[in-house]
């Protein structure tokens, strides 16, 4: 039996932190990169906030660099998806899609979070139709044309920011009456005068057959509903952690990300976990590569222990 020293599963910057860690500690990591390689900074435009850019750098830019790193100081990467575990045995074993069963001594769990969605029929039905999920991916499709963007928090001020290059008009719809973004972020938008911001409202419904026709709005604080006109719907709301496969193997919280102690140490002595998948709270980047790097020494530290570096 191929025994791994380090399975780490999950190519974000926490992942590939971790991979370049420790393939410098020589534990020979073997890397599952997952069904959204390089994951959200792929699906990002600049990114201005992880050091070492003075003019920033561009999220899939990052990534690839990243991977190549991992790649060049000896990370074995498997374009492949872990889709069941066992972590009641040793080594632990990890079932993936198409390389069938892997074994392993430690595992970084870094697989981070995926965008969440409001739920509504029409959201489902207009998917890539006018309803997206992803600002720099789609927001050129919508030159000179009327669009929303749902959400409070910095993803919705981007994603605002980011459409209303293209677009003529866009209405960012949030829930309650202030943001949760950052006040920078808030700053940018409320300064740009194609985007006009519309509080204590909720997309009631998407209509449309074949494009986005017009959303039903639904004011919370006087129950009116207003149908408005327009071509596209951005979801910036949010992400869920990537962890229905661990659910019953590993201590998860109430929103589905796992638990930690002593950074990334889960309740399972061998296994961590990393970056936006156990972290509620920072979901930056920079903070995902600084667990992915603590993860790895962590394994280190408990193959030493258990005299499992050979
Ligand atoms: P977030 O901060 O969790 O914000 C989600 C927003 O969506 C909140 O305003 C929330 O409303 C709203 N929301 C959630 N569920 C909803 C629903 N069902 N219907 C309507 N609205 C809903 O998520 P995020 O904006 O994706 O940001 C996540 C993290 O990444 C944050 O730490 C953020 O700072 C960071 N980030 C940073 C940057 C940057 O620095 N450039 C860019 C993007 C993200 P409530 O406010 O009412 O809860």
């Amino acid at each position: 039996m191929n025994i791994i020293k380090n399975l780490i599963l999950g190519s974000g910057p926490a992942g590939l932190t971790a991979a370049i860690y420790s393939s410098r500690s020589n534990l020979e990591p073997v890397l599952l990169s997952g069904n959204e390689p390089g994951g959200q900074l792929t699906v990002t435009s600049l990114v201005e906030n992880f050091p070492g850019f003075e003019n920033g750098i561009l999220g899939p830019e990052l990534m690839n660099s990243m991977r190549e790193q991992a790649i060049n100081v000896g990370t074995k990467i498997i374009d492949d998806t872990a889709i069941s575990v066992d972590f009641s045995k040793k080594p632990f074993v990890v079932s993936t899609e198409r390389n069938g069963e892997l074994y392993a001594h430690t595992i970084i769990i870094s697989t981070g979070a995926s965008a969440k969605w409001l739920g509504l029929e029409g959201e489902k039905r207009l998917m890539g139709k006018g309803v997206s999920g992803c600002a720099t991916c789609d927001g050129a499709f919508f030159k000179e044309k009327v669009v929303a963007v749902v959400g409070g928090g910095d993803s919705a001020m981007e994603d605002s920011l980011f459409v209303s290059k293209f677009a003529s008009k866009v209405y960012l719809i949030h829930r309650r009456d202030e943001f949760r973004a950052s006040k920078i972020m808030q700053d940018r938008v409320k300064d740009n005068p194609k985007i006009e911001i519309i509080f204590n409202s909720e997309i009631k419904d998407i209509i449309g057959e074949d494009k986005v026709v017009s959303i039903d709005i639904f004011n919370n604080k006087t129950g009116e509903t207003k149908n408005v006109p327009l071509d596209g719907v951005f979801i910036a709301i949010g992400h869920t952690p990537n962890t229905s496969i661990f659910k019953s193997s590993i201590d998860i919280d109430d929103n589905g990300y796992i638990k930690v102690h002593d950074f990334t140490k889960t309740n399972i002595a061998g296994i961590f976990a990393a970056g936006d998948v156990s972290d509620p709270k920072y979901k930056q980047a920079i903070s995902s590569a600084g667990m992915g790097c603590i993860a790895s020494i962590d394994s280190l530290h408990f193959l030493e222990d258990n005299n499992l570096t050979q």
